[in-house]
C-alpha cells in the first residue's frame, strides 16, 4: 500500500502540486466527535475528515504528519479542577490522545492511505514510539504520520508538541484546524462580538500582543522563535483541508 514520493504522480495517479510539501496538522479530539450525537467519537465525522486527508495528501503529494489532541476524552486540567494530581491527570488526558489517534489511523487506511501511529509515550503492542527519524523516513514514504500522546509530559496540551514536531520534521506550516465555527484569527471573539474582523494574514507579535487566543501562546511563541507559519482554518467545512494544501486563501495565515 505504501507508495514512495518519487513514484506518486506516476500511472493513472497525477498529483497537483500543492503549496506545501510537508505539513504538520493540528486536529483537536474534539473535531472527531459530534455535538449532535453527543458522541465522543463520531464514526461519520471521522470518517469525512479521513477521507479527506487522504484524498488531499493523494492529489498533492503532500508529507503530512497529524497531531492529534484528546479533549473529547479527557483534559488535564479537568482532573486538577476536581483535586487530581496535574500530572496524573494529564497523563490520562495523553492516553485519550492515543485513542483519538487509532480511530484517525482506522479511517484514514480505510480510505486508502497507508499510516502509523507514533505515540511519545510508549505502549509497544499498540503503536510505534515516536522516534523523529523514523517519523521522517514514514512521512518520505509516503504514509500519513499520526503523533499520538503530545509531548509525552504532563502540563502541555497538544498545541506545543504540535509546533515541537513541525520544527523536528522540518514542516512548512502548521495546518491548525478549528471545529467552533471560527475559521480563523478575529479582532475579537466573533461569537461574542459580530463586528469582530477576520485577519487574512497576522503576525505572531500581534497574536502575542492582542492576546489572541487561537492556539497555546506556548506554541504560538515556539513557532515564532522558528519561524514556522501557522494556518489557522475551520476544519468542519467540508473541502477546507484540501483548500488549506492546495494553498488557497482560507482562514488566517500567521507569520
Ligand atoms: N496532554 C499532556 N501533554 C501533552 C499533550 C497533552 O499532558 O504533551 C494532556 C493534557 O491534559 C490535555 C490533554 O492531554 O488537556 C488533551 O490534549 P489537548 O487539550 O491538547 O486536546 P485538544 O484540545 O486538542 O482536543
Amino acid at each position: 500500500m505504501d507508495v514512495p514520493p518519487e513514484q506518486r504522480g506516476n500511472g493513472s495517479v497525477k498529483v497537483t502540486p500543492s503549496r506545501w510539501r510537508r505539513v504538520v496538522l493540528k486536529l483537536s479530539g474534539e473535531a472527531l466527535a459530534s455535538a449532535a450525537s453527543d458522541e465522543t467519537i463520531d464514526a461519520a465525522t471521522v470518517d469525512r475528515l479521513a477521507k479527506e486527508i487522504a484524498a488531499s495528501c493523494a492529489e498533492f503529494g503532500t508529507e503530512m504528519a497529524v497531531v492529534v489532541g484528546g479533549g473529547n476524552i479527557w483534559r488535564g486540567t479537568i482532573g486538577a479542577g476536581e483535586g487530581m494530581d496535574r500530572a496524573t491527570s494529564d497523563t490520562m488526558g495523553m492516553l485519550g490522545t492515543v485513542i483519538n489517534a487509532l480511530a484517525l489511523q482506522d479511517a484514514i487506511e480505510r480510505a486508502g492511505q497507508p499510516t502509523r501511529v507514533l505515540s511519545a509515550v510508549q505502549m509497544a503492542q499498540v503503536c510505534e514510539p515516536y522516534i523523529r527519524r523514523r517519523a521522517l523516513r514514514h512521512l518520505e514514504r509516503g504514509r500519513v504520520v499520526i503523533l499520538a500522546a503530545g509531548m509525552g509530559s504532563p502540563y502541555f496540551t497538544t498545541d506545543t508538541p504540535a509546533a515541537l514536531r513541525a520544527a523536528e520534521i522540518d514542516a512548512e506550516v502548521i495546518m491548525k484546524g478549528t471545529h467552533s465555527g471560527v475559521d480563523g484569527v478575529y479582532s475579537a471573539d466573533p461569537r461574542l462580538e459580530p463586528e469582530a474582523v477576520r485577519y487574512e494574514e497576522i503576525g505572531f507579535m500581534d497574536v502575542i500582543a492582542q492576546d489572541l487566543r487561537i492556539m497555546d501562546l506556548t506554541a504560538v511563541t515556539f513557532c515564532r522563535d522558528n519561524q514556522i507559519p501557522i494556518l489557522v482554518f475551520d476544519l468542519m467545512q467540508p473541502g477546507n483541508i484540501r483548500a488549506a494544501l492546495a494553498g488557497d486563501r482560507i482562514g488566517t495565515l500567521i507569520s
